[in-house]
């Protein structure tokens, strides 16, 4: 399979429809990794060398962090990326310990893995970017959906 079709078929995996909010979306994804998922914003996550989220898998949970930012949109989108990795399987990374990474609501020496990948030419960034794009689209078309309904009926 080519990028484009694998990002097709992981978004029509998800069976979410063509427009969804995020909730419903970080609710199939615990469905299917049968784990919780926790979105966390991280403060303190350096974005100078060009990280702005990461996914941190424990025995329990998936955490994704993500870097402070004023726009609610590039946020989303970081979060989005790191849900892209999640949904796409891309499962490869550096074992640390929860407390390497300085993480408020994370029991420290939780043992992780952290997943964070800089090259974005690879071909699995490639891929999240694509997915990220797709789901960010869905999302907007919740969006417009709501907003056409309470036109409607508001
Ligand atoms: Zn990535």
């Amino acid at each position: 399979m080519n990028t484009e079709e694998t990002v097709t078929a992981a978004v029509s995996d998800l069976r979410l429809g063509s427009s969804f909010t995020l909730a419903h979306l970080l609710q199939a994804i615990q469905e299917r990794r049968h784990r919780r998922l926790r979105v966390v914003e991280l403060a303190d996550l350096d974005t100078r060398d060009g990280i702005c989220a990461l996914w941190l898998v424990t025995d329990t949970e998936d955490f994704v962090l993500h870097a402070r930012s004023d726009s609610a949109l590039h946020r989303q989108q970081f979060v989005l990326h790191e849900l892209a990795h999640m949904i796409l399987g891309h499962t490869e990374g550096d074992d640390c310990t929860a407390g390497d990474v300085l993480l408020p609501n994370i029991p420290p020496h939780t043992r992780g893995r952290l997943l964070k990948r800089q090259d974005i030419d690879s071909e699995t960034e490639i891929a999240a970017e694509s997915l990220a794009d797709r789901l960010a689209a869905g999302i907007r078309g919740s969006v417009f959906a709501e907003s056409r309904y309470s036109e409607i009926f508001g």
